[in-house]
Formats: structure tokens, C-alpha cells, sequence
């Protein structure tokens, strides 16, 4: 029989954060939901916080852990993995949808427990927003449990349009990203206390945001030094902060490169190879 987790290589080359998530049998208060340590047979402690691997999947390893086969599988949702996840959840999060949506959707989609999960495309670094009650668009911070995980329910998240189906999800339509930049107040989010949990994904929210608005490495870097002092408890150290915004200067220089721009203007690869 398959187990969830037999699909992990499936979604690490989609580009997917994938972890195991704890069982349907757990005995905690979201069985089935949270990411799991198959090592330490726990709730993986601190994930939202927490760089997980990139790393291809070494199933056999994993297959020897006796929980493999009860485990689920998530990802990360938000700019790790590429991918905003929007949670319509039951009668409400339809209603809600109806309102939010313009137009026909045609995206990776699966039903969950109670309600289905639309993926879209979305790189950009945010916080999880929830525009109405029933609807959320998962993004950093969060994680989404996926096919073919099996739900407290007994039902199994099953998928309706699947990457079988279509070979990439459709970008995050503007009315959707709408919706995340009206919620997202960067003043607010800057002066705000930020504790221990909270500190990395945060630094590199902000840091993401200035990047992306071209400043110098350098500056981006004492800025979020004085941030790092004034706004975090504990204070975040300098190596720390080095670190999250050289890894952003690199992908930021990655997505100008001229082999990205080729890709973007849709030219072969013989054409930009002398650049
Ligand atoms: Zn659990």
C-alpha cells in the first residue's frame, strides 16, 4: 500500500518544503495536521522559525521509522516553497470565496476534511492573511497538510486538479494578492515586538521587502541590525543577519541574471549563453 510519505520525492521536485506530519491517531490536540519529526517521533519543535531541508527525500532511511506509514505529508506554504495555499473552509469559506473571486479558477485543487485547498504560484515573502471568515490564504508561517494524507475525519485529502492535470498552478491573480498587501501593514510589521519564534521568518520578511526595493546589501544589513536590537527578544545576532540577507541578495541576483531574463523574454538558451 502507498503512504503519504512515499509521495515526498514527488513533491521535493516540485519545489515543494515537504515534512512528515504527525498521525491521525496522535494523541495531541491536531492530530493529523502538525509537522512531525519521524527521528524524534514528536512535533517537530519550531518549524515555522526553522530552515527545513531542500534536500531530495531519502525515503528508504525513512522507511525504516516504524510511524512511516501512519505519518501524512505538508509543505511549507509562502515564498519557501513557491506557493500560497488558499484554505476555503465548509459553507462559510465557499460564501466567502463566491464574493472574494473573479472569473473561473483553474489551479491545483484537493478537498480536505471539510472543505478544499486551491495552490496557487506566489514567491513573494507575507504572512498567512485571512480576508473573511472560512477563507485563508496560507503563506509564511504556515503549512498545508496534502494529498494523500488522511484527514481526523477519516477522509482522505484527495485531489480534484491535480499536478497530473496541470503542469504548473496557476499565479496568484491580482484579486487574491490584493488581498495580502492590504493586509500587510510593513510600518506595522516593523515596529512590532518579535519574539524568539517569530525572530528569522520575520528578519527575513523584512529584509526580503528592502532587497526587493534594490537597496545596497550593506544598508539592508544595518538597518536590520538596528531592528534586530530595537524589536527582538531576544536581540538577533549580526551573523544571523548577515546570513538572511546575503541568501536574499543571492536569489534577488539569481532572478536579473541574464539566463533568468532569457527565460522570463522566452529566449533559448544558445541566445543568452554568450552573456
Ligand atoms: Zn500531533
Amino acid at each position: 500500500m502507498t503512504a503519504p510519505l512515499d509521495y515526498a520525492t514527488r513533491y521535493w521536485k516540485l519545489g515543494f518544503v515537504w515534512h512528515p506530519v504527525c498521525p491521525v491517531e496522535h494523541g495531541c490536540s491536531s492530530p493529523g495536521k502538525i509537522p512531525f519529526s519521524l527521528e524524534q517521533g514528536q512535533h517537530l519543535a519550531g518549524w515555522q522559525d526553522r530552515q527545513l531541508s531542500k534536500q531530495a527525500p531519502q525515503l528508504s532511511k525513512m522507511r525504516r521509522v516504524p510511524s512511516y506509514s501512519k505519518c501524512g505529508i505538508g509543505c511549507l506554504t509562502g515564498h519557501v516553497s513557491g506557493i500560497a495555499a488558499i484554505d476555503i473552509d465548509g459553507e462559510a469559506g465557499e460564501y466567502a470565496w463566491e464574493e472574494v473571486k473573479e472569473g473561473d479558477v483553474e489551479t491545483w485543487e484537493y478537498t480536505t476534511g471539510r472543505g478544499r485547498r486551491l495552490l496557487f504560484r506566489y514567491s513573494v515573502a507575507a504572512r498567512t492573511v485571512r480576508p473573511q471568515e472560512g477563507l485563508e490564504i496560507l503563506l509564511d508561517g504556515s503549512q498545508t497538510v496534502l494529498p494523500p494524507s488522511r484527514h481526523p475525519t477519516g477522509r482522505l485529502y484527495t485531489w480534484k486538479i491535480s499536478p497530473d492535470d496541470l503542469e504548473e498552478p496557476e499565479p496568484l491573480p491580482p484579486w487574491l494578492a490584493s488581498k495580502i498587501e492590504t493586509s500587510h501593514d510593513w510600518s506595522v510589521r516593523i515596529s512590532r515586538p518579535t519574539n524568539e519564534g517569530m525572530r528569522h521568518l520575520t528578519a527575513t520578511s523584512i529584509a526580503g521587502y528592502l532587497v526587493q526595493h534594490h537597496l545596497p546589501p550593506e544598508v539592508v544589513q544595518e538597518l536590520m541590525l538596528a531592528w534586530g536590537e530595537a524589536k527582538c527578544d531576544p536581540p538577533m545576532t549580526a551573523g544571523e543577519i548577515k546570513r538572511i540577507v546575503m541568501d536574499l541578495q543571492k536569489k534577488e541576483e539569481r532572478k536579473s541574471s541574464p539566463k533568468a531574463l532569457g527565460k522570463f523574454f522566452g529566449l533559448p538558451p544558445e541566445f543568452i549563453g554568450n552573456f
